[in-house]
C-alpha cells in the first residue's frame, strides 16, 4: 500500500534495523524500544490487522515467530522471558494499521513494560459466562 509506513519499510523507502526478512515477512526493531531488543514482526503483504488473515498467510507468519523470538532471546543473556502483543483496532491502541507482532524482551516483572488487565472472574454468572461461549462458538469459521 502506498502510503503505509510498513510497507514503505519492506520496500526499503525508510530504513528500519531488519533483524530477519524472507519472502513472507520482515522483523525489524520497534523505534520506540519499550524494551531493549524490542521487535516488530510483519507480514510483508499488507494487511490491515488479525481479522483480515487467511489461514495460509497466518500459518505462514506465525510458523516464522517463534524462531525470531529465540533469536531475540539469544541476543542478550539478560533477557528472561517475553510477551508478544498484537494490537488490532484503534481501540486496543494499535497505531499503525499494517498487522505486527511485538516482541517485547523483558528483562525483569519491573522492567519498563507493563501489562494491566483487571481480574473479572467474580463479575460474570455461570449462565453469562455460558452465553458469552455461545455467542462466539457460533461465529467460528465466519
Ligand atoms: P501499535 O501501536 O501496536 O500499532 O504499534 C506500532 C509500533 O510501530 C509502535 O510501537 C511504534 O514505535 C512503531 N513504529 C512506528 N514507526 C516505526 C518505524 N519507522 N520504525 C520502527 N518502528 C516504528
Ligand atoms: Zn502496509
Amino acid at each position: 500500500m502506498k502510503d503505509c509506513i510498513f510497507c514503505k519499510i519492506v520496500r526499503n523507502e525508510i530504513p528500519s534495523y531488519t533483524v530477519y526478512e524472507d519472502d513472507i515477512v520482515k522483523a525489524f526493531l520497534d523505534i520506540s524500544q519499550g524494551t531493549p531488543g524490542h521487535t516488530l514482526v510483519i507480514p510483508k503483504k499488507h494487511i490491515a490487522n488479525i481479522f483480515d488473515y487467511d489461514e495460509e498467510l497466518a500459518s505462514e507468519v506465525f510458523a516464522r515467530i517463534p524462531k525470531i523470538a529465540r533469536a531475540v532471546k539469544a541476543s542478550n543473556p539478560d533477557i528472561k522471558g517475553m510477551n508478544i502483543l498484537n494490537n488490532n483496532g484503534q481501540v486496543a491502541y494499535q497505531s499503525v494499521f499494517h498487522s505486527h507482532f511485538h516482541l517485547i524482551p523483558r528483562y525483569t516483572n519491573n522492567d519498563d513494560f507493563k501489562m494491566i488487565f483487571k481480574d473479572n472472574s467474580k463479575k460474570y454468572s455461570p449462565d453469562q459466562l455460558k452465553a458469552i461461549q455461545e455467542s462466539i462458538e457460533k461465529h467460528i469459521g465466519d
